[in-house]
């Protein structure tokens, strides 16, 4: 497919959050969506298991059928999708510059949504020590390998985390006949909302909490791994290491651009409408913060595509540039970061994450005047809603720890 010089609407990222955003505005404008990778659908194409579609399409369906029933969705409704097209460029215009088999190129849009989802931190980054064999993977990788190619790259791996995604790298692991000997979790309870922290017990894998893999040993391929926990250190003998959690905005688009990077998310920085602090940019999806559900991000798109018809249509309210302020050290981060009254908002409620297990009153004041508290009890990737002021003026979220 050529690409065009220019276009109403353009989506970066053709997973569930871009494709819902750009079936959303088709009737109302020419939108392109762009993906790197030589397939659309996003994430949920590498994850060949459940429970995928059902507030999408009101069934149970797997990953990579998931993922083709959006793109079909989207182009039934007049989308046009090109893929194994990088954006290596965001200017204002908007123009973004992009790479793909045809060279070097420029497309010009009204509005442009960025939806380029999250990466995985690696082994260096989660400071794990030792040496440097092979078989330590991140479960994108190992779905990769395993939904995409086939292979198996270990029998009985050990997985680090127990957010969302690790329970993903399980099923991933069921689907290839690899049995994981352990699931390891530095914190003392599992991240994951109940009943998902039942899977491993189901599954028969031991859970260690309040542990941490201090090395990994072997040659050319894993041998053991050393635990640190509260028994002190333990010796598992395994042939790899499942690397989970510590997700991150896939947001290397922004470095060195004119759009604003809010530094606690790693994504830019938006408002209710998901608009970026050049107002013709918009974003949604798992860029915004790390990390959400398909169909969390697919119900996010659609919400901002409806905003970015609004800003087609009639165009939406100006944003003063006051910026939500968190206090408390617990407070991870805030997204949007820009909030007030907003009727319309897209992002209709407030999102926060807190760095460690808290227990404690967090409280929403605006101009100073406490307008909403509530206790809380909860963990690192654990979402924390609360509602949008209903008056304006500069908004802080307190968290006062027990
Ligand atoms: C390893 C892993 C496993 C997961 N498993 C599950 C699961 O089992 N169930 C679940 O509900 N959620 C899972 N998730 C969460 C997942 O992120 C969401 O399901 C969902 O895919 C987020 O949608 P999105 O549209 O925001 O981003 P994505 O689905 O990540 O889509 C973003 C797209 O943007 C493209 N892109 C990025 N940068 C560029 C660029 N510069 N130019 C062009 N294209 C670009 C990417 O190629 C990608 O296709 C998992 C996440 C990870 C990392």
């Amino acid at each position: 497919m050529s690409l065009p010089a220019e276009v109403d609407v353009l989506v970066i990222g053709a997973g569930p959050a871009g494709l819902a955003a750009a079936t959303t505005l088709a009737s109302v404008a020419s939108v392109l969506v762009l993906d790197r990778e030589n397939a659309a659908g996003g994430i949920p194409r590498h994850c060949g298991h459940y429970p995928f579609g059902l507030r999408e399409f009101h069934r149970l369906m797997k990953g990579p059928d998931y993922a083709r029933a959006l793109v079909d969705r989207a182009v039934k409704a007049g989308v046009r999708v090109a893929t194994g097209v990088n954006v290596v460029e965001l200017e204002p215009g908007p123009r973004v510059g992009v790479t793909s088999d045809a060279g070097r190129s420029y497309i010009r849009s009204k509005l442009v949504l960025i939806a380029t989802g999250v990466r995985e931190s690696s082994r260096a980054q989660r400071l794990i020590g030792g040496d440097k064999p092979g078989g330590v993977l991140a479960t994108g990788a190992l779905q990769g390998m395993v939904y995409l190619e086939g292979r198996r790259p270990f029998r009985r791996p050990v997985i680090l985390g127990t957010e969302l995604v690790s329970f993903s790298a399980i099923m991933t692991c069921a689907h290839a006949g690899i049995r994981p000997v352990a699931m390891v979790e530095p914190n003392p309870i599992v991240t994951a909302r109940w009943p998902t922290g039942l899977y491993p017990w189901l599954k028969g894998i031991p859970l260690h909490l309040s542990t941490t893999i201090k090395r990994i040993e072997g040659r050319s391929r894993v041998e053991r791994v050393v635990l640190e926990g509260p028994a002190g250190e333990t010796v598992i003998e395994t042939d790899g290491v499942i690397v989970s959690g510590r997700f991150l905005p896939e947001s290397t688009l922004l470095n060195g651009s004119h759009i604003e990077r809010d530094p606690a998310t790693g994504g830019p920085v938006v408002d209710s409408f998901g608009r970026c602090t050049d107002p013709a940019y918009f974003a949604a999806g798992n860029i915004l913060r790390p990390v959400e559900t398909a169909g969390w991000s697919w119900a996010e798109g659609k919400a901002i595509g409806k905003a970015m018809r609004l800003a087609l249509e009639n165009g939406l309210p100006e944003r003063d540039s006051s910026r939500l302020k968190l206090v408390g050290d617990a407070l991870a981060w805030a997204v949007p970061q820009q909030v007030g009254p907003d009727a319309d908002a897209a992002l209709g409620r407030l999102q926060l994450r807190v760095t460690r297990p808290v227990r404690g009153r967090l409280s929403m004041r605006v101009d100073g005047v406490e307008v909403a508290s509530r206790r809380i009890s909860t963990r690192p990737e654990r979402r924390i809603l609360m509602s949008l002021p209903e008056s304006s003026g500069p908004v802080e979220i307190v968290l006062e720890e027990e």
